[in-house]
């Protein structure tokens, strides 16, 4: 998206962006409603490609798997990524064969964070959230269970 979008011919040695961008730009059902997903990223160029070092911090608005209450998580993530200009994708598996950290493509002279802020965000959902570690589920009274029984 737009508001994600770097120029980086403004980046001569390294340079520091922030961003608020309101949950609704997502199409996220889990991040909360009305918030705001933090991106606060340091891009530091390496010739002619850039390694970007991301703080983003969001909230998810989930439903715990076993008592189904529902509830806020609040995340902050800390990722390190590498930009590869995409004229340069042949020489990708000999320069990274040994780096863990994911490599995301750019074309021209525009980062843009959008997918790995998005990659971020969905990666953090959790399978089967819990509202607590050691939450007891869903508890029926005795009276409940007669009824049940009952019928
Ligand atoms: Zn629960």
């Amino acid at each position: 998206m737009k508001e994600l979008e770097i120029n980086s011919m403004k980046i001569e040695d390294f340079a520091i962006f922030d961003f608020d961008i309101p949950f609704a730009k997502w199409n996220i059902d889990s991040l909360k409603d009305n918030s705001y997903v933090k991106v606060h990223s340091e891009i530091h160029r390496v010739k002619n490609r850039f390694i970007a070092k991301n703080d983003i911090v969001f909230t998810l608005q989930l439903e715990c798997s076993r008592c189904l209450r529902h509830f806020e998580k609040d995340v902050a993530e800390h990722i390190d990524v590498y930009f590869e200009n995409k004229r340069n994708l042949s020489s990708y598996d000999t320069d990274y064969k040994d780096i863990d950290s994911a490599i995301y493509e750019y074309s021209g002279s525009i980062i843009d964070l959008t997918q790995m802020v998005y990659d971020t965000i969905i990666t953090s959902i959790p399978m089967k959230p819990l509202c607590s570690p050691d939450c007891k589920g869903i508890k029926l009274k005795d009276k409940d269970i007669d009824i049940k029984l009952a019928l």
